[in-house]
């Protein structure tokens, strides 16, 4: 039995402010016996979200981590360093990361095993554009993404999020139809290539979820919780999300 899992990733948003009004949110909540939730701020507030958020049971993560385990990396952070300032999670391939910041597959799967390594568990993350849905590509593309992400992967130790592309602060949101397609199919694809796991691992949805749509989206049976952007910045719709799933 998969235990549900929700994410924030707060991308970059937030403040020591809103970690309060979270830590508030979830103290004296019991939605954490049942699902588990994490939130991902900007990766200097990990400290101050791990000692805020711990006594109502809600664990953190980081958004991105160094490809490397140390040197001459202006800038990056590590996988063992998020670990000591009290990450349990750590997202790999956003599409924002994909995009934005050219990240490829090749550098993603080091960041994957960099985690690993470090007992971060990777919420390794996938999604295809509309022009590529349109073209008919959805299944090449993720497998694609997949096999190149996770070559080097420990699956017992993995979360894996599709977001489609189109669906990431757009309001438009997969249907839940469309999402448990894709969800299947990426277990589908983790039975061939990690047969026991295939059954444990969790596949989260992410894409404009709101409180509205979570719970369609969370019923689907290969749907196992959301990795949440925009509306996990306010604590009462996040926490109206943690309790649909
Ligand atoms: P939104 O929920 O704002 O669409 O963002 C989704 C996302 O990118 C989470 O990682």
């Amino acid at each position: 039995m998969r235990q549900s899992l929700v994410i924030a990733n707060w991308k970059l948003n937030g403040d020591l402010g809103l970690i309060q009004k979270m830590a508030e949110q979830f103290a004296n909540n019991d939605v954490q016996t049942a699902v588990k939730v994490v939130i991902c701020p900007p990766a200097v507030y990990l400290k101050a979200a791990e000692i805020s958020l711990a006594p109502a049971q809600v664990k953190v993560g980081a958004q991105n981590c160094a490809a490397q385990s140390e040197g001459a990396f202006t800038g990056e952070i590590s996988a063992r360093m998020l670990r000591d300032s009290g990450a349990e999670y750590v997202l790999i391939g956003h599409s924002e990361r994909r995009a934005l910041f050219a990240e490829q597959d090749a550098e993603l799967a080091k960041k994957v095993v960099q985690a690993q390594r470090e007992a971060l568990i990777p919420v390794f993350c996938i999604g295809e554009t509309l022009e590529q849905r349109e073209a008919g590509e959805v299944k090449s593309v993720l497998r694609g993404q997949l096999e190149a992400g996770l070559a080097d992967a420990d699956f017992s130790q993995l979360v894996i999020a599709y977001e489609p592309v189109w669906a990431i602060g757009t309001g438009k949101t997969a249907s839940p139809e469309q999402a448990q397609e894709v969800h299947a199919m990426v277990r589908e694809w983790v039975a061939e290539v990690a047969p026991s796991e295939a059954a444990d691992i969790q596949i989260l949805y992410g894409g404009s979820v709101k409180a509205e749509n979570a719970e369609t989206l969370f019923s689907q049976p290969d749907i196992d919780g959301g990795l949440i952007g925009g509306a996990s910045l306010d604590p009462v719709q996040f926490d109206a999300i943690c309790k649909a799933a």
